[in-house]
């Protein structure tokens, strides 16, 4: 299974509807999470247009006080500005998983060492508009043994998939147990002018080799 997890449509600040994600996602992923900005209407209109063969995950990206964290697979939406530990609780409390997004960024609301507090069930070590970390994300969580994810963070049509996770099976057990290969192929380029492209295609590599 190839999968985005990190997509933003027109109902946020992305440019695509969510009729047009899927009809770019359809022939490229088999499935994506969208996931807009304290905003669940688009994820839930994908919902309805995902066919039989492409799994459409609803979720947001929540606004939490101290960073933003993805809510994946939940149909209602958890309001922002609540702290980090609230949003997370809320979240599993719909049935959600909880994803740390780009958590040392350093432009953006970032979850920092957060991550290794609360219980989130992966974090995002590799985010398409991360330009720069404070701290090396996928040192932090090997040494943690947090399961790692990636996500695009895509705002136009071109960007979906440019970052993907590849499992096999359940999307929430590969995510939760971090069976998954994280690549960021696409983008490479652009991430190795900012000097961590090296890191990334490492973190491919080893996963393809083990933990599959
Ligand atoms: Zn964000
Ligand atoms: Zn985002």
């Amino acid at each position: 299974m190839l999968f985005e997890l990190h997509v933003h449509s027109s109902y946020s600040d992305g440019k695509p509807t969510p009729k047009e994600i899927l009809e770019y996602a359809g022939s490229r992923l088999d499935g994506i999470a969208l996931t807009d900005h304290d905003e669940i209407a688009g994820a839930l209109e994908a919902l309805e247009h995902a066919g039989d063969d492409f799994t459409v995950i609803p979720g947001a990206e929540v606004s939490s006080v101290e960073g933003h964290i993805l809510a994946l697979g939940v149909t209602e939406l958890v309001p922002r500005d609540l702290s980090a530990a609230e949003t997370v609780d809320r979240i599993h409390g719909l049935g959600g998983l909880a994803v740390a997004a780009h958590p040392y960024d350093v432009r953006r609301a970032a979850l920092g060492d957060l991550i290794l507090k609360l219980p989130f069930d992966a974090v995002e070590v590799v985010n398409g508009h991360t330009f720069g970390n404070k701290k090396d994300p996928v040192k932090v969580c090997r040494e943690a043994g947090l399961p790692m994810v990636g996500g695009s963070d895509a705002h136009i049509l071109s960007e979906v998939g440019s970052v993907t996770v590849e499992f096999d099976g359940d999307w929430r057990n590969a995510i939760k147990k971090g069976n998954v290969t994280i690549d960021s192929r696409n983008i490479a380029h652009r991430i190795f002018n900012f000097g961590v492209g090296a890191v990334h295609r490492r973190i491919s590599r080893s996963r393809k080799k083990g933990d599959h």
